[in-house]
């Protein structure tokens, strides 16, 4: 199976400098956690058609574009490229954990296409950013950014996507959809010709889960969960700013879940009655991410603990609002096991530590999800929750469409309190 695209990009250089090249990732040619997708690049432009150098950097994901002329601060750039991206199906060779989360390929019915366009690379500080893909964790690092898409499926597909379809018409390639998306650090698209969907609206957002036609019970425990959680993070983060969240449940691999903006991928897996708690816990810990990373971004690769342990934390809040306070802490009984079993086979990390300074999936998830979440709890007991969702809630309005920095966080949270919090911060979130 595969997939030609265009794409038009206009990017302004706030650099500071005048720069004479610019780099693009095509994250699914890293291969480790996309597998053996590939994809490739085509025909480079300008704005007037002049076709550009470009050569793939050391990583496969990497492209460096030079530009003909120097592109000076503050001007606008506009480019024009053409790719091609051979999209894995299952079946057709065997699949393994080894060979990614199952997040760019056709199985089951459903397409996963998780950067599936050539996007900008940050540039930031002293150059661009062009780090390798991890073996674990999130590994897109990305700006804010319009998106309009006009996406091709076959005839009969449902397409999912980022943003929201504004118009949809017929070919003879099939049915064209065309997508505005709000600002966005990612655009995703899933292709079904089986999905079911069953949707619910909290105020002006429309809300919709996705589920194979034999899980439509499980469809509709997800889009409950959803429901309930946009709800209690609307209160306690301060409002989601778009019009639609899509649930969508998924094939992956090793993996519960996986968030992208305006949609959120839930494990087939937990689309079962007897996986009722992990599924709510972990539609709500994605939902999460729509606040921690969609809106407020952040530098996922040197500073996860940002998203991760605030969504993790934040699955929490929603069960406490939701199921209640022996539902809780159940909930917070279960990080702390994760936590202390870490502890005694010693190879928990600091909550601050960047993704690639961990030894394993393990390590990094109970560093940074479960330890981080208990760090965020503790805090919220030591400091009240007055102080504590201000704080949150002045990050959240404060950070909108930006990248925070972790030290931006912890600041306001001292601020909010009152007092000196760095002996806290010290031992639970700068000590292993
Ligand atoms: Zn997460």
């Amino acid at each position: 199976m595969s997939l030609r695209g265009a794409e038009r990009v206009r990017v302004v250089n706030r650099s500071g400098r005048a720069l004479s090249e610019v780099y693009f990732r095509l994250y699914p040619s890293a291969g480790r956690l996309y597998g053996p997708a590939r994809m490739e690049l085509g025909r480079v432009t300008d704005d007037w058609g002049r076709p550009l150098d470009w050569a793939e950097g050391a990583d496969a994901s990497v492209v460096r574009v030079a530009l003909p002329d120097a592109w000076r601060p503050g001007e606008a750039l506009m480019l024009y490229l053409e790719w091609r991206a051979d999209i894995p199906v299952e079946g057709e060779r065997p699949w393994t954990r080894e060979q990614g989360y199952g997040i760019f390929r056709q199985a089951k019915g459903l397409t996963l296409l998780a950067e599936w366009f050539p996007m900008l690379a940050v540039y930031e500080g002293e150059g661009w950013r062009l780090d390798a893909v991890p073996d674990w964790g999130d590994p897109v690092y990305s700006e804010i950014a319009f998106y309009e898409v006009w996406f091709t499926a076959p005839e009969g597909y449902t397409v999912i996507a980022t943003g929201s379809e504004v118009a949809s018409q017929a070919s003879a390639h099939g049915v064209t959809h065309a997508f505005l998306s709000g600002p966005a650090r990612d655009f995703f698209v899933a292709l079904s010709p089986s999905l079911k969907v069953a949707s619910a609206r909290v105020g002006d957002i429309s809300l919709r889960s996705y589920a194979y036609p034999e899980h439509g019970a499980a469809g509709a425990e997800a889009l409950a969960a959803g429901k309930d959680a946009l709800g209690v993070f609307n209160a306690r983060f301060g409002p989601y700013l778009y019009r639609e969240l899509d649930i969508v449940e998924a094939p992956l691999i090793g993996l519960l879940g996986m968030e992208y903006p305006g949609v959120v991928l839930v494990s087939d897996a937990l689309h079962t009655p007897a996986e009722k708690w992990r599924l709510d816990v972990t539609t709500a810990h994605e939902i999460a991410h729509q606040w921690w990373y969609g809106v407020v971004g952040n530098d996922i690769l040197r500073e996860p603990w940002l998203d991760e342990a605030l969504a993790t934390f934040s699955s929490g809040v929603y069960v406490q609002d939701i199921m209640g306070g022996e539902a809780f802490r159940s909930q917070y009984a279960q990080w702390m096991e994760r936590y202390e079993t870490g502890q005694r086979n010693g190879t928990v990390g600091a909550v601050t530590w960047p993704v690639g300074r961990f030894r394993s999936s393990w390590d990094y998830v109970t560093t940074v999800y479960y330890k981080g979440a208990i760090a965020l709890q503790t805090l919220r007991a030591e400091i009240g929750d007055d102080a504590f969702f201000r704080a949150l809630r002045r990050y959240y309005e404060r950070s909108r469409f930006q990248v925070a920095r972790g030290q931006g966080l912890l600041d306001l949270l001292e601020e909010e309190a009152g007092r000196d919090l760095d002996a806290f911060f010290r031992q639970w979130f700068f000590s292993e």
